[in-house]
């Protein structure tokens, strides 16, 4: 096959949520951008819950919750330009999210995240106590209706959530619009000079580029590797559930979660979705278990047993990207010029995402990130740059 030599500013290696908002923010700042997507199956992003609510997070920790917040206060004006820019709905709203305890073993949990939640309200000032707040077991069960009795309940009003695969739609479209080149296929290989990455290679021809960005997620490590730069990021499958409810108006219910690493999150059209499992060490296999999808029912039920009858219309699978540490892996690759990484963001990577690559994007055109990213830079592993 003949080389054709084809040169851009900045490449990008993945096409998920991560990779294709880095694109939109790269072609937006007026980089000549390629973005290069193989479009697995099992990409997280197809699969993603999609719920955006850092508020009610009492699981990760601060430097988590920082750059979460960050990116959640982000989201209403990235989507409110798309919808000047595009046609494509997200799915995004703020639809609200109740933390529940179900059950007698729950009410330690619920102590606990009642302790860490209310406190980072307080030393954050916001959500509004009007917007963040306990509520009683009454209230909750109006607010969700087939939910169990719970014993304890916290209510966040302006808890939100977007579709993962519509909105990478409408922020490719957008990137499109503005210029953006999208190639479907694998990248091999990165392009190394000396200390340097100068491109990649794709479908045997190199592309050059002043910035090459790797955004693939559960798959990233694969091309890290070559350059001999461990991106401790493997597969954690996860499978959810879209259940139907005929006719029911499922449009005002807010999202929920209790205490067993699970969620619903309901949908306009009389659909909640219930998830997920997250099967560390699954390995790239993405498909569904008998013993997967049993869990997420079971759950499902435990929390709201109204749902029984409902129809199991779907199930989606995916691999999230998740880290040794379970935080993301985020801008320059230390000691080779031209390389970042955009990538393990696991459980949350719907929420981090957009602003994930805004912030790297902005590094790979030589501009400050806007915020601190030290916790996240790959030299935190610090045996793994070679
Ligand atoms: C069941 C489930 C529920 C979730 N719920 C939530 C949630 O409620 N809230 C939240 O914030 N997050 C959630 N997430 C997490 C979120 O979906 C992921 O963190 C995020 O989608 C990861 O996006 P990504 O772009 O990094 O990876 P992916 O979406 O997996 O995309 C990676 C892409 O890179 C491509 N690629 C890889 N290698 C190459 C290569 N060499 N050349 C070309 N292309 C390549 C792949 O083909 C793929 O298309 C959930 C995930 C799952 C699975």
């Amino acid at each position: 096959m003949a080389t054709a030599r084809v040169s851009f500013d900045a490449a990008v290696v993945g096409g998920g949520l991560l990779g294709t908002a880095t694109a939109y923010h790269l072609v937006s700042a007026g980089a000549r951008t390629l973005l290069v997507d193989r479009a697995d199956v099992g990409r997280a992003t197809d699969a993603g819950a999609g719920i955006l609510s850092p508020e009610t997070n009492s699981r990760d920790p601060e430097a988590w919750f920082r750059l979460a917040c960050e990116a959640v206060d982000d989201y209403p004006a990235l989507i409110d330009r798309l919808r000047g820019e595009q046609a494509n709905d997200t799915g995004f709203a703020q639809c609200g999210k109740l933390v529940v305890a179900v059950s007698d073993d729950e009410l330690e949990p619920f102590a606990r995240a009642r302790r860490i939640i209310f406190d980072r309200q307080r030393r954050r000032g916001l959500p509004k106590p009007g917007d963040l707040h306990e509520i009683t077991a009454a209230e909750a069960g109006e607010l969700f209706p087939p939910l169990a009795p719970v014993h304890g309940a916290i209510y966040s009003r302006t808890a939100a959530r977007v579709d993962g695969r519509l909105l990478t739609r409408a922020l490719r479209a957008a990137a499109e619009a503005r210029g953006l080149v999208v190639r479907t296929g694998g990248v091999e290989r990165l392009v190394r000079e000396g200390d340097a990455v100068r491109g990649i290679v794709v479908d045997r021809q190199t592309v050059a580029a002043g910035a090459v960005a790797i955004a693939g997620g559960a798959w990233s490590d694969a091309l890290g590797r070559q350059l001999g730069v461990t991106i401790p990021v493997a597969p954690q499958r996860g499978q959810i559930l879209h259940l139907g409810l005929h006719g029911a108006d499922t449009s005002r219910w807010p999202m929920v979660s209790a205490f067993r690493h699970q969620y619903m999150v309901a949908w306009p059209d009389s659909r909640v979705v219930a998830g997920a499992t997250r099967e560390t060490g699954s390995g790239f296999a993405p498909h569904t278990t008998a013993a997967g999808v049993r869990a997420v029912l079971d759950e499902a039920l435990r929390v709201a047993p109204g749902l029984a009858g409902a129809e199991l219309r779907e199930i989606r699978v995916g691999l999230r990207p998740l880290t040794s540490d379970t935080l993301p892996v985020l801008g320059p690759v230390p000691g080779i010029d031209g390389l970042f990484l955009v990538t393990g963001h696991g459980p949350t990577g719907l929420t981090l995402g957009p602003y994930s690559g805004k912030v790297v994007a902005a590094q790979m055109l030589g501009r400050p990130p806007g915020t601190d990213l030290t916790p996240f830079s790959v030299a935190r592993f610090r045996s793994s740059v070679g």
